[in-house]
This record gives C-alpha cells, sequence and structure tokens, in this order.
C-alpha cells in the first residue's frame, strides 16, 4: 500500500466502484456502510451495491449516451461493470442485472480485497481531516442520505447549496420543435427574445388542462413526502386547483407577444436554453409527475411541439444532491475543502450508472491524492466528462441529469442524425484512449471476469 489512508462513506453503487479503484492503485481505503445498522427507507438487503429499483442499467449499445458511459467504465476496469457483465439476465437491448447475485458479486470482491476494510457503521459527520488521519474522503451516501450526515452536510455547503427533493421538468431537443409555430420573446422585452414560446388559444388551452388532468400519475413512494415547495408545484399539482391556475402561473401569456400576429396568446409554454449552444430547451415550470408515456403523449398536444423529442422527461423524487456548480471542481473535490470528495447520487447525477461513473473518477482522484499527484478531469467529449460538464457548468437552477449527448460539446460539423450516436461513441473512445495515455492512468483488470462488452463496438 502506499500514501495515505482513504476513507469512503456508503458502501452503494458509487461507494464501492470509488473503493475498488483506490485499492486497485495500491491505496489502502476504509469503506464505512450503514448497513444492517441503519437503512434507508429503500434500502432492505445488508450487501453492498444494492440496485434499490429497477434492475435494468439501461441501454447496452454504446451508440447511446448511457450505453458509451458503460464502455468508458469498462474501458477503465469498473467493478460495477464487470459485476453488470458477470451476472446480467435477458433484457433486449438493455443491460439488466440479477439484482441479488450482483450485489453478492461486488460484496465479495470489496470483501475479499487485502487493501479495503469494510465498517458498517452510519456516519453522522463528516470527518474532520484528523479524524481521516490526513487521508483524502469520498462521501457518496446516495440520494437518501441519513438525516443526521444530510444536516451535517447542509451545514458545510450552505443550507441552499443542498437539495432534497428533484423537481425535473422536461427538455426538448432544439431541433424537433416546429418553427413555424413557435416563436422567440422574452417577456417585456422588444426584440428577438432568449425564450421560445408555444402559443395555445382558449380551446387548445382547456383542451390541454383536460389532458393534464385526466393523465396517469406516478404513485409516490411511502416514504415521499407529498407536500411541495410552493414555487416548484408539479404542472399537475397546479391544474388540480383550477383550470385558469396554469394561465396564470408557468403559462402566462402577459408580455410576450407574437411577432407574426402582433398579439398575445391565450397561454403560452415557454421553452428556456439548456445549454449555450441552444441545442436542448427546458420546458419552463413544467416538473411532473406524469408518467413517462403521458408525458410524451399529452406534451406533444403543444402547438409546435407536436414532434418533440424530449431528452429529459420531467419527474420529482426524494434525492439529496449538492449545487454541483457551486460546491465542486471539476475532479469532484468540494471547492471548499479539496480533501473532500463528493461522488454517486449525491454529487449531482441521475441514475444507476452516472453515480457508478461519478464513484470511478472519485476513486481514480482520492488516490492520486493519496499518492502526492494532482487529481485528473475526463475530456468533455467523452460521457464521463459531459456528466463532470454538467455538474460544474454555471447553472441559475441546477438539477441532476442522466447522461444525455445534449450535454457534450456540440458537433463541429453537419451529421446526419442516425450517424450522430456512432460518431459520439468512437470521438470519445478515442479522447478517452488519449486521457488514459497522458494522464498515465492504470486499468484495473479482472481475471476471472465473463466476456467483456467490447464487441459491441467492434
Ligand atoms: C427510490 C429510488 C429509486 C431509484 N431507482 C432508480 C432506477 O430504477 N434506476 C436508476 O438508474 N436510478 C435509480 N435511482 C437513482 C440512483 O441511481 C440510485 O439511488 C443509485 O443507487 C445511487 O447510487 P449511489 O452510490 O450514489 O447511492 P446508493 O446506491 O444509494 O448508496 C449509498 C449508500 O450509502 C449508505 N449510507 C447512507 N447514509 C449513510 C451514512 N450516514 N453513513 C454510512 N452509510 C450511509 C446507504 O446505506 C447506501 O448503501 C433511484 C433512487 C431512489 C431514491
Amino acid at each position: 500500500m502506499t500514501g495515505k489512508t482513504i476513507t469512503i462513506i456508503g458502501g452503494g453503487l458509487a461507494g464501492c466502484e470509488a473503493a475498488w479503484q483506490a485499492a486497485g492503485r495500491g491505496c489502502g481505503v476504509r469503506l464505512l456502510e450503514m448497513k444492517p445498522r441503519a437503512f434507508s427507507p429503500a434500502h432492505h438487503s445488508e450487501g453492498l451495491a444494492e440496485l434499490v429499483c429497477s434492475n435494468s442499467l439501461r441501454a447496452a449499445d454504446p451508440h447511446a449516451a448511457v450505453g458509451l458511459l458503460k464502455e468508458e467504465m469498462r474501458r477503465l476496469g469498473s467493478l460495477i461493470m464487470a459485476a453488470a457483465d458477470a451476472t446480467a439476465v435477458p433484457a433486449g437491448r438493455a443491460l439488466a442485472v440479477d439484482r441479488g447475485l450482483f450485489s453478492d458479486w461486488v460484496t465479495a470482491r470489496i470483501a475479499a480485497h487485502p487493501d479495503i476494510e469494510v465498517v458498517r457503521q452510519e456516519c453522522a459527520t463528516i470527518p474532520t481531516p484528523e479524524e481521516a488521519q490526513g487521508g483524502p474522503i469520498i462521501l457518496a451516501t446516495g440520494p437518501l442520505t441519513s438525516t443526521p450526515l444530510a444536516a451535517a452536510l447542509a451545514a458545510f455547503t450552505g443550507g441552499e447549496h443542498l437539495a432534497f427533493y428533484d423537481a425535473i421538468a422536461p427538455i426538448v431537443a432544439a431541433d424537433s420543435l416546429d418553427y413555424g409555430i413557435v416563436y422567440s420573446a422574452s417577456r417585456w422585452e422588444d426584440g428577438p427574445g432568449d425564450y421560445l414560446n408555444c402559443p395555445m388559444d382558449r380551446e387548445q388551452y382547456l383542451a390541454f388542462i383536460a389532458a393534464v388532468e385526466g393523465a396517469a400519475k406516478v404513485p409516490l413512494k411511502d416514504f415521499e413526502d407529498p407536500h411541495y415547495f410552493e414555487g416548484c408545484l408539479p404542472v399537475e399539482v397546479m391544474v388540480a386547483r383550477g383550470p385558469e391556475t396554469l394561465r396564470f402561473g408557468p403559462m402566462k401569456p402577459v408580455g410576450l407577444r407574437d411577432p407574426k400576429s402582433g398579439r398575445e396568446a391565450y397561454a403560452v409554454v415557454q421553452l428556456r436554453k439548456e445549454n449555450l449552444e441552444a441545442t436542448q430547451y427546458n420546458m419552463v415550470g413544467f416538473q411532473t409527475k406524469l408518467t413517462y408515456g403521458e408525458q410524451q403523449r399529452v406534451f406533444r398536444m403543444i402547438p409546435g411541439m407536436e414532434r418533440a423529442e424530449f431528452t429529459r422527461l420531467g419527474s420529482i423524487h426524494r434525492n439529496t444532491f449538492v449545487n454541483g456548480p457551486k460546491v465542486l471542481l471539476p475532479t469532484l473535490q468540494c471547492r471548499k475543502r479539496p480533501d473532500l470528495l463528493i461522488a454517486g447520487q449525491l454529487s449531482g447525477v441521475e441514475g444507476y450508472v452516472e453515480s457508478t461513473a461519478m464513484g470511478l473518477l472519485a476513486g481514480i482522484n482520492v488516490a492520486r491524492l493519496a499518492q502526492g499527484e494532482q487529481p485528473a478531469i475526463p475530456p468533455p467529449d467523452t460521457a464521463m466528462g459531459a456528466l463532470v460538464t454538467h455538474l460544474t457548468r454555471e447553472s441559475a437552477n441546477f438539477q441532476p441529469s442522466n447522461v444525455n449527448f445534449g450535454l457534450f460539446p456540440p458537433f463541429t460539423h453537419k451529421i446526419p442524425k442516425k450517424l450522430r450516436g456512432g460518431k459520439r461513441a468512437e470521438v470519445a473512445l478515442e479522447s478517452l484512449a488519449n486521457w488514459l495515455r497522458e494522464e498515465h492512468l492504470e486499468i484495473l483488470d479482472f481475471p476471472e471476469r465473463s466476456a467483456p462488452l467490447g464487441h459491441l463496438l467492434a
């Protein structure tokens, strides 16, 4: 073992991946996991790396963003990807696993590693540098971080930089909108505004309200508190308060004159740029718990969005996460305390695979810090780098995100739609290989793992 001992709090997907990466690079690791002494409302088994809901790690194809992220992690010697490949169950184009075997596989590998000590203990505070014996620390306690530690983290970040709920509005691809209908205008401003506006007449508005009212909603989990912040109400809750509520809220048309007709519409859905390149737009105020299928059906009733392609759908659920752009550096170190890294869903990504990827990066970087080296930042044109960009790019209303190609730098030339995924994968994997070479990053290997899925890219 070399360097200082690393402390990792949370033995979920990110914490286990981080422990494996750090220990595989020659460091000693203390991995603190509160189970079975305490359980979050969604965790039930004693094992590490418990998948709390679906058993799917989503698309297997590396020409899809999440498939590409998985392939990058395989190329970095990911423990979680090796576990997933070894315990996969048939699931069409997705990579799904036998949940129990998956957790057992990870738990056994971690337990058998000579340089990882697993301590079954709830951590109620963020360890001081003295408590961590001068070694770096990773917080990877996930979206359901236990209450005392969440309070300590809120005190550390400043309460306004720690959220307890996602309130996610859908995002649409700019090139799927009908520009014969939508128009640019910012409220009360002359000239082309920053927002796109989808105008509705009275009849369209009433039909839309009725559709939202009648649409299927995702039921609340028993531990989810149905009390929402007034400023962040789900769209269907606003509709339930009365048919005019939306028209006096996020769909207010005043000051948004349509340049074609010179008039204000009866109601307007506003779309705000989601990225600098304006390839994606966020539906302003449309956080929702409608089911994914219903969101696509109902939101395509909005004039100008009939053929909308959603790069993210809306949701609201319990989720503890830091305001990445305010709290984190692109190395996942905290700005205020560079010996403290935040990984997994707590860092502001969304999803099993994304959480694991941030654990992998944090694991590499704590090993480098413990050994007196500079931490590394993955290039922005890789899937890992695109997630880091999302976590750290200035944003007025930071919300967690799944990996998607909208987070990548735009192409410099036009590429036909059906070739874009392939091109993304080609660029990303080459960029990843260069990064590994330049940073002298060692790849961890698994002699016993089952066949990797690298052939998918052949
Ligand atoms: C209810 C729910 C369902 C989800 N379903 C999906 C899904 O289907 N698909 C998907 O892609 N993503 C899903 N997610 C989102 C997310 O991807 C997962 O939660 C994922 O497991 C996050 O990985 P993680 O490593 O950050 O946290 P986790 O996997 O949750 O690991 C955190 C670990 O830290 C431990 N811990 C917490 N507090 C402490 C403490 N104070 N001291 C010590 N240990 C502590 C926990 O016991 C846990 O083992 C879901 C999230 C929730 C809340």
